[in-house]
């Protein structure tokens, strides 16, 4: 026996339905559906449509009623976060907005390295539980679907606790994690090498474990200045293909020329891109590459922020995400970042919905969620308006008062 439940009215279905996974939107390409209902069947979305037609389609359903006026959009994705760490970069943050330069922070022990060294002395068991709570707090905001890199153990063996207790999140945690192993975050302070070394020892040695370990399909690197540059990760990005990785980039943040390494190795996304210019807008709205706004970041940091704009009118396919990490982007609140990058880049409802939602699955490659559609995951976030508009205009302090997982009520503020 099947387990139907049908759930309404809603003043407003937003179901993400019929946008095109690339360029500008307009909001008249907004599908409403009025007076709507959703029918669930176990974790799947098996009909939407006018609640009182379903009613009567589905007579065996079990109505979950709704009462107000109710506005439901997809769960939200955020395909960009670093929430498995240890300690806290307050010290950093005040710093900086101290006026202290970047160097200054790092002689007083502070910078990516101390995240390193705190995540080092964290167990498993710890970093799987501050894991589990944070993401259970975005979920509470509507995310429903959380990517999560590694990148603060940068050896085999603290890259693999780092994944190893993400995946153990994964089975606790009321969203779904989505893993990535960035061992390519920087070059260790501790590490007897060379940046090619390093990344040569990482491909060898930690690489058939991930596939060993199921741990992650996806490899990231940080391609910066600071970090690895576009000749180092040739032969790293290179092996993680023939191994059937998926490729992500964290690409022009500070200066141009990731996005173009993204773009070579055919990488699913490739995120921040504060310092694209017209030549990487064009090159990444040719490609399919997912470019990946990080509002999040530019706010922590007090940077511009992606060209997002000038990305869509392009052509390029938009997602944002929260960059939720202890240095740069503490805030966690993906509705409030991204509704702020709508105000600043001048980005549609629709614009902005859909970076959050399908093109966001999109920068992760799942294409069974990120919409509202007969066959896709009943991920659902329900706010307490007659109106979609009030999602973006509160800025984020609008909260959902019910999100649905799965198919499953996981989080209910009426309550
Ligand atoms: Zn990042």
């Amino acid at each position: 026996m099947k387990n139907r439940t049908l759930i309404g009215p809603f003043k407003q279905i937003i179901p993400m339905t019929g946008i095109n996974l690339k360029g500008a939107i307009s909001d008249h390409e907004l599908e409403i559906i009025e007076d709507g209902g959703i029918l669930i069947e176990d974790n799947l979305i098996l009909a939407t449509g006018n609640f009182e037609d379903l009613k009567i389609a589905y007579p065996e359903a079990e109505i979950h009623p709704l009462k107000g006026n109710h506005v439901c959009v997809p769960g939200f994705v955020d395909a960009h976060t670093h929430i498995c760490f240890g300690g806290s970069r307050a010290k950093d943050y005040a710093m900086r907005n101290a006026g202290k330069s970047y160097l200054e922070i790092a002689h007083a022990g502070g910078g990516i390295w101390d995240t390193v060294t705190q995540t080092r002395k964290s167990s498993l068991e710890e970093l799987t539980k501050s894991t589990i709570k944070r993401a259970n707090r975005h979920l509470k905001n509507g995310t429903t679907t959380l990517e999560v890199k590694s990148g603060y153990g940068l050896t085999v063996a603290e890259e693999l606790k780092m994944l190893r207790a993400i995946k153990n999140a994964d089975n606790e945690a009321l969203p779904e994690l989505i893993s990535t192993c960035l061992a390519a975050h920087m070059l260790p302070k501790d590490f007897d090498g060379s940046e090619i070394e390093y990344l040569k020892m990482i491909s060898e040695e930690l690489f058939p474990i991930l596939k060993e370990e199921n741990l992650t399909h996806r490899i990231d690197a940080f391609i910066e200045q600071s970090a690895f540059s576009a000749d180092d990760i040739q032969a790293y990005f290179s092996k993680a293909s023939e191994m059937n990785f998926d490729i992500a980039v964290h690409a022009d943040q500070f200066s141009a020329g990731g996005s173009k390494v993204a773009v070579e190795f055919n990488a699913i996304s490739a995120d921040h891109l504060e310092a694209s210019g017209d030549t990487e807008i064009a090159l990444l709205a040719q490609s399919d590459t997912i470019s990946v706004a990080l509002p999040g970041a530019s706010i922590g940091l007090g940077c511009d922020f992606t060209p997002a704009r000038k990305l869509l009118d392009a052509g390029a396919a938009l997602a944002i995400a929260s960059d939720h990490n202890p240095g740069s982007a503490p805030m966690g609140d993906l509705l409030t970042q991204a509704s702020i990058l709508g105000t600043f880049q001048k980005l549609t409802n629709a614009e902005v919905l859909a970076g959050i939602t399908l093109r966001a699955a999109a920068a992760l490659k799942l294409e069974d969620r990120g919409k509202l559609e007969a066959g896709l995951l009943a991920d659902l976030a329900v706010f307490h308006s007659d109106n979609y508009q009030d999602i973006l205009y509160y800025q984020g302090n609008l909260k959902p008062c019910m999100v649905w997982k799965n198919g499953t009520l996981v989080f209910d503020r009426h309550k």
